[in-house]
């Protein structure tokens, strides 16, 4: 890999970079002076990206720079769709918390989708959908809880489960940074324009991925409650002060009417899962609306999302 000055990250605070990799972000986060040496990457983007995130530490650090470790906030294919290619690349241990690691262990697929509630991102996000479980079974390892990550010994790993059962956020006290993943992201991720073009707007987690509302809503109040003075999120640009803290207290204070959407397949019962996996899926309810809605997004963010990998 070649050292590449011109690719495109940005500064989220001191030791952590981020990259936009389409509408999905990554983290790549250094330990400080002091603590044993080494830096992890958060989450591992889209399909297709595993170069732009190998050229992104190469910038950053040098040429042949690996991670001691990669942390997944969470397993969805739009965090994890370079996963494989990476580990060909550094073959590093891959840490999750143990309600994820079936989803990373080809055990278990996730709840379906709510298309109801998707719109724009459901389909830009459908074109990325991974058609069978993913399966890094060698290298997974599962997030002791009360130990954190030993590659990251600074940060706090904090379950926020909700928009998956095994999701986590990463707390550094120091300076309160909060690596968010999709418990709330500051974009709107319900409509493709709004995502593609990192308009700033905070939201709840995205909907049409989101199996269970309460566990959501309990999650955006802890971190609410830690009252972060910067947030990067997997989803729209960082959120910085008091612009963030005002935002985020409006949303733990009013999820239900901001975050969760009605008559949404996850609204009223949530998909369960366990160790296992997901064991019980609500029933779908059809309509026809979305089937059109859905279909005419669907063709349209296919053929934005192609041109924009194909330039
Ligand atoms: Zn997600
Ligand atoms: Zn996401």
């Amino acid at each position: 890999m070649l050292f590449n000055k011109n690719i495109k990250y940005f500064q989220v605070a001191q030791g952590v970079w981020g990259m936009r990799l389409l509408f999905v972000n990554v983290y790549i986060v250094a330990n400080r002076r002091g603590f044993p040496k080494g830096w992890v990457l958060v989450d591992a983007g889209i399909q297709g990206s595993a170069k732009r995130i190998i050229a992104m530490a190469e910038a950053i650090f040098g040429p042949g720079a690996r991670p001691t470790a990669i942390v997944l906030t969470h397993a969805h294919s739009d965090h994890t769709g370079a996963l494989e290619e990476l580990l060909e690349h550094w073959d590093v241990p891959v840490y999750a918390h143990e309600l994820e690691i079936p989803y990373l262990t080809g055990k278990s697929s996730y709840p379906p989708a709510d298309p109801t509630v998707g719109e724009g991102m459901m389909s830009l996000m459908s074109v990325f959908f991974r058609k069978k479980p993913l399966d890094i079974s060698k290298n997974v390892r599962i997030i002791d809880m009360e130990e954190g990550i030993p590659q990251l010994p600074e940060w706090k790993v904090i379950h926020t489960p909700g928009h998956t059962p095994g999701h986590i956020s990463l707390f550094l006290p120091l300076n309160t940074t909060l690596i968010v993943g999709d418990a709330f992201v500051t974009t709107k991720p319900e409509s493709a324009v709004a995502a593609l073009s990192n308009i700033k707007h905070i939201s709840g987690p995205p909907r049409y991925m989101t199996t269970d509302w309460v566990a959501a809503e309990a999650s955006v109040k802890i971190l609410a409650y830690m009252e972060p003075r910067i947030a990067a999120t997997g989803h729209g640009p960082v959120m910085r002060g008091r612009e963030l803290q005002e935002a985020l207290r409006n949303l733990a204070d009013n999820f239900e009417q901001l975050a969760i959407p009605s008559g949404g397949r996850y609204t009223d019962k949530p998909a369960e899962a366990d160790e296992t996996g997901t064991y019980y899926v609500p029933p779908f309810k059809s309509t026809t609306k979305f089937k059109v809605v859905v279909g005419l997004m669907a063709a349209l963010a296919g053929f934005a999302v192609t041109r924009t990998l194909v330039k």
